[in-house]
């Protein structure tokens, strides 16, 4: 993914919010923990890290919640209109973990590398054949 020139737009459903990218993804891949379950309405979180240089808002102020009783809970940033959530930030991890459902042209995320939290997945949360699935985190 090095070398790939980066110039996305998305925002929420409402349009309130509005974003860019401009610099290529760390990690494509898909989570399955029971939080992201929830929050989307029942599918895998489809997701890439964008280091933090490259991502910015362009529109709007999103509202942020972070749930009091999960020791691992993220910060999940999303629109105070439409209830759009558009990315995690995580205590550790530089960068965002933006929901790809919300880029303008969401084909660009061409698939997950990889998939997590799988023992927390449902059964019909697929993980495309030969992309590895952790129970949590992947090693390292
Ligand atoms: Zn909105
Ligand atoms: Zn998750």
């Amino acid at each position: 993914m090095s070398g790939e020139t980066v110039d996305w737009r998305g925002g929420c459903f409402c349009g309130a919010l509005r974003y860019r990218v401009s610099a290529a993804p760390v990690l494509k891949a898909q989570c399955n923990c029971r939080a992201c379950t929830h929050v989307s309405g029942g599918g895998a979180n489809y997701f890439m890290v964008i280091p933090p240089e490259g991502f910015g808002w362009e529109a709007g102020v999103a509202a942020s919640y972070s749930h009091p009783e999960s020791a691992r809970a993220v910060t999940r940033d999303f629109c105070a209109t439409c209830g759009t959530h558009i990315l995690s930030r995580r205590a550790g991890l530089e960068g965002v973990v933006l929901k790809v459902g919300t880029l303008d042209a969401p084909e660009v995320f061409g698939g997950p590398r990889l998939a997590i939290f799988c023992e927390e997945g449902q059964a019909w949360q697929q993980v495309p054949e030969g992309v590895p699935c952790f129970d949590r985190l992947p090693p390292g």
